[in-house]
């Protein structure tokens, strides 16, 4: 039987980071104000391994936000070494981490392998140098290549994340930037699309008028192709869309943008859409279609789009699950 992975995530904020891209207010987009101490660190394992299977499963403890190795390697070296005990006991199996492109060395890869380290996320964003530089991201593509095989060179995963609707993006661009992220070996992405955060440069772009973020329309329908170049690399997608921390889910942090509770479930709505379109050319009345069991809530579609979609042509529509069926496969019986 396969193992659940579980992460434990925990919040690092920009402390570590010098840069301001242009869209991130790194502690807004956490919910976190300051760096985690060894005790909160502690406490946030503890409680996560109280509430994950203690069979059949592997848990890393995760790194998550700023640029872990902007960091001093003393300063690494104590946040690492804090899962030294669990490692032990083998309640936790390694760690991950994310991190920029260009804070990337031999250096710092030799650290990180000592310490436990399995995998590490670079924030690519795109590999499209006029949008890295106008996004102010501060490396070019060049560095994620370079970063990218040293990573996969040492023997670690590497996750690529990518962001759609960045200042200059264009769909043809990103789907440039997810197929470069599976040529890099990346055997894990996340898609973010592009949001305004308050108190970022981009909210005074947007409130200037000089940028406009994807429409949700846009961003569900690039996800859409992107996702399925990711799944026929067999790159695993973590991540649709924001982390839903509490400060954007009460809107007070979000000024514009594509953000959706159910965004990952919109954007699998989209593919099925895309398929059963075709079946508007059947000469009938009624339709029954099977799909796989764990396909079927996208497949009749987010608040049954799809369905009323194929309604409009069938005076009815059916959708039965079919456990032999696998991946989007489906039978009109
Ligand atoms: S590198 Fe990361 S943490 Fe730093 S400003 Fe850019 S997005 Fe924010």
């Amino acid at each position: 039987m396969k193992k659940k992975h579980f992460n434990i995530p925990v919040f690092i904020p920009e402390a570590a980071c010098p840069f301001q891209c242009i869209y991130c207010n790194q502690r807004k987009i956490s919910g976190k104000l300051h760096l985690p101490d060894a005790l909160e660190i502690n406490n946030i394992i503890e409680d996560h391994l109280t509430t994950l299977p203690k069979k059949d499963a592997t848990v890393e403890l995760a790194y998550f936000g700023g640029n872990f190795t902007g960091f001093t390697s003393d300063v690494q070296k104590n946040f690492l070494n804090l899962v030294n005990p669990y490692i032990r006991s083998g309640e936790i199996s390694g760690i991950r981490l994310s991190t920029r492109p260009d804070y990337i060395n031999p250096e710092i890869l030799d650290l990180l392998k000592d310490h436990h380290v399995k995998t590490i996320e670079l924030g690519a964003q795109s590999m499209d140098d006029e949008v890295l530089k106008k996004s102010k991201r501060g490396h070019t593509a060049r560095d994620t290549e370079m970063a990218a095989n040293m990573i996969i060179e040492r023997g670690f995963n590497l996750g690529l994340q990518m962001m759609i609707g960045l200042p200059g993006d264009t769909f043809e661009k990103s789907l440039y930037t997810a197929q470069r992220i599976t040529e890099l070996g990346a055997t894990e992405t996340r898609i973010y699309p592009t949001l305004v955060i308050r108190d970022t440069i981009l909210e005074k772009h947007y409130l200037e008028g000089r940028f406009e973020p994807l429409t949700l329309e846009d961003a569900v329908s690039w996800s859409a192709e992107l996702l399925q170049v990711f799944e026929e690399a067999k790159v695993k997608v973590l991540k649709l869309g924001l982390h839903p921390s509490e400060g954007l889910l009460s809107g007070s942090d979000l000024v514009a943008g594509p953000w959706h509770q159910s965004f990952r479930e919109l954007v699998l709505t989209r593919i099925w859409r895309q398929k059963l379109q075709l079946l508007l050319g059947l000469d009938s009345e009624t339709v029954c279609i099977e799909v796989p069991s764990k396909e079927i809530n996208y497949a009749v579609g987010y608040g049954g789009s799809n369905k009323k979609m194929l309604l409009q042509k069938f005076i009815s529509v059916e959708f039965n699950t079919n456990a032999q069926l696998n991946q989007r496969s489906f039978n009109i019986i």
